[in-house]
């Protein structure tokens, strides 16, 4: 798989990692969004690939372009406003649908854990994350948990740590940056330096 198609046909290099890591089953579930006019060669994507593809029953009016946050108003498919949807990709039929279901049902507890986010990392967020406090992201102390280049298309995690010396965000993103040295050596290098602290 060409990483460059990836990003094109995604939008973004670290929507394409994310494809990247779930073709290479470090990851088991990815979410993200959409506007409808990229759907199509994603979904030629997918059937190519053999994932499952599931799109959200609603759209989505993004307050910013995070996927990281349910961040953002919830609007019927029918209303004419231009939402995004956001969709869940797997190898595993069950758990695409299992993702959107609990989106669906506002159970971030249980999509935290489908998505592969540690048990500590999604109970800070469910703690912390309220509709005035949407931004969790602490300083960076390390390149792992560095989530400060996020909006610049950097970044290792999709989840936020629960501290940036979480010692299961911190595994995460050591077997993500281990498969993108080896499948994507140019994207590693680009992450370490931009993300080193
Ligand atoms: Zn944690």
């Amino acid at each position: 798989m060409n990483f460059n198609v990836l990003v094109i046909l995604f939008g973004s290099q670290t929507k394409a990692q994310e494809i990247l890591l779930l073709l290479h089953d470090v990851k088991d579930v990815v979410r993200q969004g959409f506007y409808d006019e990229e759907l199509l060669l994603v979904e030629q994507f997918c059937q190519e690939q053999h994932l499952f593809f599931v799109k959200s029953k609603f759209k989505v009016l993004l307050a910013d372009d995070s996927d990281y946050s349910n961040k953002g108003l919830r609007i019927p498919l029918e209303d004419s406003r231009k939402g995004m949807f956001f969709v869940y990709f797997s190898k595993n039929e069950e758990k695409a649908l299992l993702a959107s279901y609990y989106e669906l049902t506002e159970n971030h507890q249980q999509l935290g854990l489908l998505l592969g986010y540690p048990n500590c990392c999604v109970a800070y967020f469910l703690q912390t994350f309220t509709p005035q406090n949407t931004d969790l992201e602490l300083p960076p102390t390390n390149h792992y948990t560095n989530l400060s280049q996020r909006h610049q298309d950097a970044v290792l995690l999709s989840h936020f740590p629960c501290r940036s010396d979480c010692p299961a965000s911190i595994t995460l993103a050591q077997q993500y940056l281990k498969v993108l040295q080896e499948a994507e050596p140019g994207r590693a290098d680009e992450l370490l330096k931009r993300l080193c602290v």
